[in-house]
């Protein structure tokens, strides 16, 4: 009987079941309403690939494992019970390095073993130690930018553009070197991996730190689908072929985000990745140059027009996430519409610091899926608007997207809020989102700035609608 449980036709069989499980829980988390369950799903279909993998006969030692998983465990709970809610985004980055860095490692260790000879597996580990070399200090930075360690902006190196052309070369012959072995380099070929590995968390680094403002939500996405990447070429080096598909799955996954994400922006991959080389021309960096008024508003007379308004926008951005206010956002939500206003949330594509980070946010608080409206839905109706209160989001409302030729961000597709009859800006002070670049709309004739902490101002609102 344990025999049959470690034939490869059992092990293959529950593989291809798994594969069926991620695929159909990947399905199911496109919908709100099947999210919870897909991840189950998903879930149900990892411990299934790892107990049969467990009960293979290959294993040759399972305290080592007792010992990853231990470790594994302890850095789980404290990163979920540790790190807040807001810094999920860049938890998010680190872990995608973590899959890297694990490939790598896999790649590395069964090059060291010296039963590993065929040409499909050295091929298989050059191209995992690539691309989780790339994957791991990519997002090292990712997680710097993201956590503010280092700067948001485009860091721009002298001769980036140069250098990271030579040590893609160098990478490249390095690979080749280690699959045919020509001998020319008279060195060992696990000093060549070593070489290789040295290479590749330098262009980890080179390719990341020159994308930055807007931009990095397609560095992100990216990231996430090289990290699936190098876990399917892993797959091969260990011959496992729930890891082929499963890495696949992330790795095609993240292509397609990486793509909505170039369409957010409006940008071709391409132009994201190298367009950051080079000085970029922007007439509105953050210097507060931008002319105009501010016109600032108290919650109490925000109250006034807003119980007196028929249709509202909501437009959430990362703001909302810091203050936590998606709870008192969908009560001020509710009382609207019992006042007889129709209500609506306008969610940008990259909105926040993660994809779906709005509408994760906005599901937590029961905001239902049906009033929820992308920008291509509602910038049309936008002159029909009475009021839309931005919460907390600065970038993705942006005019300077639409009439800024010099802006850094000019062609990216925006929420137009500044087209509405009024517009209520809820944020701490007059400074700059993300992409570090000022926001004419704070100073058009049509807006008002509501200071203060989004939760405290919206509390205030809901506060004086319930009196
Ligand atoms: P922004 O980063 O442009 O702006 C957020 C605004 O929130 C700030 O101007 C800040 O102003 C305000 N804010 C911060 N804390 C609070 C608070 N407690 N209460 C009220 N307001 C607050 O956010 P957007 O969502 O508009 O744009 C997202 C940006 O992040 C884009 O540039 C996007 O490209 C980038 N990005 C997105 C990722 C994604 O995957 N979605 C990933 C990485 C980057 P103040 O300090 O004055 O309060």
């Amino acid at each position: 009987m344990i025999a049959f449980f470690q034939s490869s036709i059992f092990v293959n069989l529950a593989y291809i079941f798994a594969s069926i499980l991620f695929i159909f829980g990947l399905k199911m988390l496109s919908s709100a309403e099947t999210a919870q369950k897909g991840n189950l799903v998903s879930a149900s279909g990892m411990l299934i690939a790892i107990l049969v993998t467990l009960a293979q006969n290959e294993i040759i030692a399972y305290e080592y494992l007792v010992i990853a998983l231990i470790g594994g465990l302890i850095v789980g709970v404290l990163a979920s019970s540790l790190v807040k809610m807001t810094s999920m985004p860049e938890l998010v980055a680190l872990f995608n390095g973590f899959g890297g860095i694990a490939s790598l490692l896999v790649g590395v260790a069964e090059f060291i073993n010296p039963s590993s000879t065929t040409l499909i597996q050295i091929i298989a580990i050059s191209f995992t130690v690539l691309i989780g070399g790339i994957t791991f200090s990519g997002s090292l930075v990712a997680f710097g930018k993201l956590s503010e360690i280092i700067s948001g902006k485009p860091l721009i190196l002298f001769g980036q553009r140069f250098v990271l052309s030579a040590l893609l070369l160098v990478a490249l012959l390095l690979v080749f070197e280690l699959i045919i072995s020509t001998g020319l380099l008279n060195i060992s070929s696990q000093a060549i991996l070593f070489i290789l590995i040295g290479v590749t968390l330098i262009l980890g680094v080179l390719l990341t730190a020159p994308i930055g403002g807007a931009d990095m939500p397609v560095v992100i996405a990216l990231l996430n689908s090289y990290s699936g990447l190098a876990a399917s070429s892993a797959g091969f080096v260990i011959n496992n072929n729930v890891l082929i598909v499963a890495g696949a799955l992330v790795g095609a996954s993240g292509l397609i985000l990486t793509n909505i994400m170039c369409k957010a922006m409006n940008r071709s991959l391409s132009n994201v990745l190298f367009g950051g080389f080079g000085a970029a021309t922007a007439s509105s960096d953050g210097s507060g140059q931008i002319q105009g008024e501010v016109k600032p508003i108290t919650a109490e007379d925000a109250y006034l027009i807003l119980e007196a308004a028929n249709s509202v926008l909501v437009v959430p951005g990362y703001g909302m996430a810091v203050s936590q206010a998606q709870h008192v956002v969908r009560e001020l939500g509710e009382l609207l519409e019992d006042n007889g206003c129709e209500v609506k949330y306008a969610i940008h594509p990259v909105a926040g610091r993660m994809p779906g980070h709005m509408n994760v946010l906005l599901a937590e608080a029961n905001v239902s899926y049906d009033v929820l409206a992308e920008p291509d839905d509602v910038n049309p109706l936008m002159e029909t608007v009475d009021v839309c209160i931005v919460i907390g989001a600065n970038d993705v409302v942006n005019p300077d997207a639409r009439e800024n030729e010099g802006s850094p961000i000019y062609g990216m597709p925006v929420i137009e809020v500044d087209r509405a009859k009024t517009v209520f800006i809820l944020k701490r002070s007059m400074a700059a989102g993300f992409a570090g670049i000022d926001n004419p709309l704070f100073l058009k004739e049509n807006s008002r700035m509501l200071f203060g902490d989004a939760k405290d101002s919206i509390s205030t609102l809901v506060s004086e609608f319930k009196s």
